[in-house]
């Protein structure tokens, strides 16, 4: 098998396993507990605060675990949300390929009265700077905007963007999942106030994650309950699902150029290989984007059709148009960078991990190949395209 949908979830690391079992055995004490044993408890879940906040740049008391990424995201921006509306500020600018857990919450604050700019993602899947600055208002409480997007890959100029929030006083949430133990992320370098980030993207435990925010930021609380973190985030620490979280991380990060290097040689040749096959696209900036990441547009085909197929010989892989919730509506990130309804429909996005050999590599190529022709064989959008009944949009 051949596990290349590393944007979905990712295996866990041996050490983040050893170190969850470890955790699960000897120090299963509960960290608010004031005799030893939960104090050791207590040291574990300090200490993965320390390994993690260092990482990225930031101060332990700056680090917030929750659940996971979704929960990040929602406690990042109803905060900044209830901050601003206390200020009379209402205005929130983000994008239109952000993750639901963000889209979601936005909806969510435009019923309650908050005004909604989402910027254009322009065609090479990236958002301009300048174009959000404009967006900004007097009544701007924050701008979120993701690090990497989660279909596409893309990487966004988030310094810049940092950069600017700083100077208009605009609090900056980036939703950094997709980048945190793949990519280099510094939260001072790169000009951040929140940052949402989830273990099981980078080979850590599934509903796990930690929220960053700067020093002075009042964060709201979403869960009612005891004082852990701090009165932030109430409920029984989830201390083997941490201890392992800040483990995968450290051990992803002395390595990360040097992983992201050599991903990006398999994603370059993945890139250039299947690009032989007619009348496909690339989605998103061929080099500014993940180095685990490939996203294709096959025209006459149906996502979902090349998918089982492509399982069929032991190849797991996505289809950026996930029918979500079984409705038939192609990818919101796609539409966003202008791809029309019929060439999204045709997606694959392949995120591969570290695992994955030059031999992986070409069955990969030579059988995305063989299923896209065998799909266009009995097409018949593909049958109006070759019969010029109807125009080869790429
Ligand atoms: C996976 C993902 C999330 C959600 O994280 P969970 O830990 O699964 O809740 C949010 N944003 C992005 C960009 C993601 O890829």
């Amino acid at each position: 098998m051949i596990y290349a949908d590393n944007a979905a979830t990712t295996k866990m690391s041996e050490t983040a396993v050893k170190t969850m079992v470890s955790v699960i055995n000897d120090d299963y004490g509960n960290p608010s507990s004031l005799y030893g044993f939960g104090q050791r408890a207590k040291e574990v879940l300090e200490s993965a605060r320390d390994d993690i906040a260092g990482i990225i740049g930031a101060d332990p008391r700056e680090i917030i675990f929750t659940s996971g990424g979704s929960e990040a995201d929602n406690q990042a921006i109803l905060s900044a949300a209830q901050l601003g509306k206390k200020n009379g500020k209402m205005h929130i600018v983000s994008s239109a390929f952000e993750h639901h857990a963000v889209l979601h919450t936005l909806d969510k604050l435009k019923k309650e009265g908050f005004d909604i700019t989402l910027v254009d993602v322009h065609e090479n899947g990236l958002v301009i700077p300048t174009e959000i600055e404009k967006a900004i208002r007097k009544d701007t409480c924050l701008v979120t905007i993701m690090f990497a997007n989660n279909e596409i890959g893309t990487i966004q100029p988030i310094r810049e963007i940092g950069r600017i929030c700083r100077d208009k006083k605009v609090l900056f949430h980036t939703d950094a999942v997709q980048a945190i133990g793949h990519i280099p992320v510094n939260v001072n370098d790169d000009n951040i106030d929140l940052l949402s980030a989830s273990a099981h993207k980078f080979h850590g435990p599934k509903g796990v994650g930690f929220l960053y925010a700067k020093k002075g930021i009042k964060l709201s609380s979403l869960i009612a309950g005891g004082a852990q973190e701090r009165g932030l985030r109430a409920g029984t620490e989830n201390v083997p699902g941490i201890a392992a979280m800040a483990a995968a991380l450290k051990e992803a990060a002395p390595r990360i150029n040097e992983t992201a290097a050599y991903l990006a040689k398999k994603r370059d040749r993945l890139i250039a290989g299947l690009k032989e096959i007619p009348h496909c696209a690339v989605n998103g900036d061929e080099k500014n984007r993940l180095p685990s990441n490939v996203n294709f547009c096959f025209e006459g085909i149906e996502g979902e059709s090349l998918l089982l197929l492509l399982d069929d010989k032991g190849i797991q892989a996505s289809s950026g148009s996930a029918c979500t919730s079984g409705s038939l509506d192609p990818s919101h990130v796609l539409l966003a960078i202008g791809r029309v309804h019929d060439v999204a429909h045709g997606s694959l996005r392949l995120s591969i991990g570290e695992d994955i050999s030059d031999e992986d590599v070409e069955y990969i190529i030579s059988s995305v190949k063989e299923v896209v022709t065998y799909l266009r064989s009995f097409s018949p959008i593909w049958r109006d395209l070759e019969a010029g009944l109807k125009e080869h949009i790429l």
